[in-house]
Formats: structure tokens, C-alpha cells, sequence
């Protein structure tokens, strides 16, 4: 069992709320922490962009840079539960 990457809220400019979610890489399984404002700001983008609320606020992956890291287990402001499964 790999363990999550904790998310350095100290070296961020701006002060967070310190609420994460927690995400994994599905290329690596990286599991790494994301501040929350940074994925409601992804999903506020998704949806100013017209993607449907089943589309996951993706990330960049830290470790092998894959761009589509999704959330493990996540509810979504715009009213969607984002669940990670294993293919
Ligand atoms: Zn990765």
C-alpha cells in the first residue's frame, strides 16, 4: 500500500482553508493530496467550459506528470460524487 503524498501547505503562497482531497494517478497510482480551493477552481473551469458534472477536476500527477489524476472519492460542488475504480 503506497502512501499519500501530503500537500505542502506551507510553501503556498496564499492562505488555504487546509481541506484536501485526495487524489490518484491512474497511470502510476500515485496518491497525492490537492488543497480544495485548487479543485473547485478546476471544476469551476470545467463547467465554465461546458464539460458535463460527471467529468472529474483532473490533475497533474507529481511524481510521472500524466495531466488526468483524478480524485478518489469526491463530492463535487456541482453535485456529482466522483468514486476512483480500479480497472
Ligand atoms: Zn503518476
Amino acid at each position: 500500500m503506497s502512501s499519500i503524498e501530503k500537500f505542502d501547505f506551507n510553501s503556498y503562497p496564499f492562505k488555504l482553508s487546509g481541506k484536501v482531497v485526495v487524489y490518484i494517478c491512474p497511470k502510476c497510482k500515485h496518491k497525492f493530496e490537492a488543497p480544495l480551493e485548487a479543485v473547485l477552481e478546476f471544476e469551476q473551469e470545467d463547467e465554465w467550459n461546458g464539460l458535463p458534472i460527471s467529468t472529474p477536476p483532473y490533475t497533474v500527477c507529481s511524481k510521472c506528470n500524466f495531466d488526468k489524476c483524478v480524485p478518489i472519492d469526491y463530492k463535487s460542488k456541482r453535485g456529482y460524487h466522483h468514486i476512483y475504480k480500479e480497472n
